[in-house]
């Protein structure tokens, strides 16, 4: 059985819902002649209640639950001085790299699920016990043939990738760019643009930085970690300082860049460093390899300037003042980084879930 035959059966025999990674905002359209850059979620809500799921959320969302538990997780590792920089650990191809080639980096990985993990874990332990929406099973619309890996542990039931998703919706006779606008589900379904940034170079770190230095250093940072002369491939860097704070960021993409960044790290370089964003991907998500148009730089930074300029129009642009978000935690998670947010966002060890 392949995975559509797999998400077709979750359709038939559990509570379907379905989550979309944020890359999909423009990428999506690319195969149904929608021009670049415009954004499809709306359409793609349709679309996906017309294959059958019952619930549609935002993995955006899981986004920004690893905000607010990494930049949590990140102040107590500063406080401490311990196992610093923090590597993120929201790719599974940087995190099979880490834990195969560099298992004596694991203690340096962020421990947070990845968003796609957030949202399963939070459906199947929230939505089915505290919402009562019965036998949940979630389908994954993800960038890339890794995040199927991450399948493995239960939480996600199917990760497809967005060709995958192009392939059943043909078969479906569904025309992508013919279809009105749908609105994904709350609660899982609202996210602020930190989250959608989040699927492009250095948004990741963007992402985490806004709501650490507001929650932390009484201001926030609103430069952007991305610009149209940022080079796909590489290791960069920005500092900057609040207050006590002088935080230095890395932002390492590609295999390449991951090797000689990982090599240093051993070699007691960067240690200077507070939080490093990996990603296997030039241009982080939106250049993963089940996109279409996989590789072409063109259709790579046309979707990283979409998912920008959705940012700089978004009214909320930080995790923690997205109050779907406060709700989640006020209602069941309580404190980021505290017992229940860890029991459900967070690995208890990599080498179980990557090693074999
Ligand atoms: S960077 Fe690439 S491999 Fe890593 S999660 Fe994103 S799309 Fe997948």
């Amino acid at each position: 059985m392949d995975d559509i035959e797999r998400a077709k059966q979750i359709i038939e025999e559990k509570f379907a819902c379905v989550q979309t990674a944020p890359s999909m905002k423009t990428a999506l359209g690319e195969p149904f002649g929608i021009p670049l850059g415009n954004f499809v979620h709306g359409r793609l809500v349709t679309a996906l209640r017309l294959l059958g799921f019952k619930r549609v959320f935002e993995t955006d969302f899981g986004a920004e639950l690893r905000v607010m538990e990494e930049s949590t997780e990140l102040k107590e590792r500063m406080d401490r001085g311990e196992n610093l920089p923090l590597l993120t650990s929201c790719c599974p191809s940087w995190v099979g790299i880490c834990v195969k080639k560099y298992p004596d980096l694991i203690p340096y990985l962020s421990t947070c699920k990845s968003p796609m993990e957030m949202v399963s874990s939070l459906a199947k332990s929230y939505l089915t016990y505290e919402k009562k929406l019965g036998d949940i099973g979630i389908v994954a619309i993800m960038p890339c043939y890794a995040k199927k890996m991450e399948t493995v542990r239960g939480e996600t039931d199917v990760s497809l990738t967005a060709m995958e998703l192009v392939k059943w919706m043909r078969e479906e006779g569904i025309q992508l760019e013919k279809l009105p606008f749908g609105v994904y589900d709350a609660p899982l379904g609202m996210a602020s643009s930190a989250g959608t940034i989040y699927a492009s170079s250095g948004g990741v770190a963007e992402a985490t930085m806004r709501t650490f230095t507001q929650r932390y250093c009484g201001g926030c940072v609103i430069e952007h970690f991305y610009n149209e002369k940022t080079k796909l491939e590489g290791m960069r860097e920005v500092v900057f300082r609040f207050a006590d704070y002088e935080i230095k960021i890395g932002m390492v993409e590609g295999i390449k860049a991951i090797d000689e960044f990982c090599q240093g790290l051993l070699a007691g370089k960067y240690k200077d460093f507070d939080l490093v964003e990996m990603m296997f991907c030039r241009g982080g998500c939106v250049g993963g390899n089940g996109m279409p148009n996989a590789g072409n730089e063109e259709y790579i930074r046309s979707r990283i300037k979409a998912l920008r300029k959705y940012d700089d129009c978004a009214v909320i642009k930080s995790a923690h003042e997205n109050p779907l978000i406060k709700e989640v935690y006020d209602q069941y998670l309580g404190q980021p980084f505290g017992k229940r947010a860890r029991e459900i966002l967070h690995h208890k060890d990599f080498k179980k879930i990557f090693g074999n």
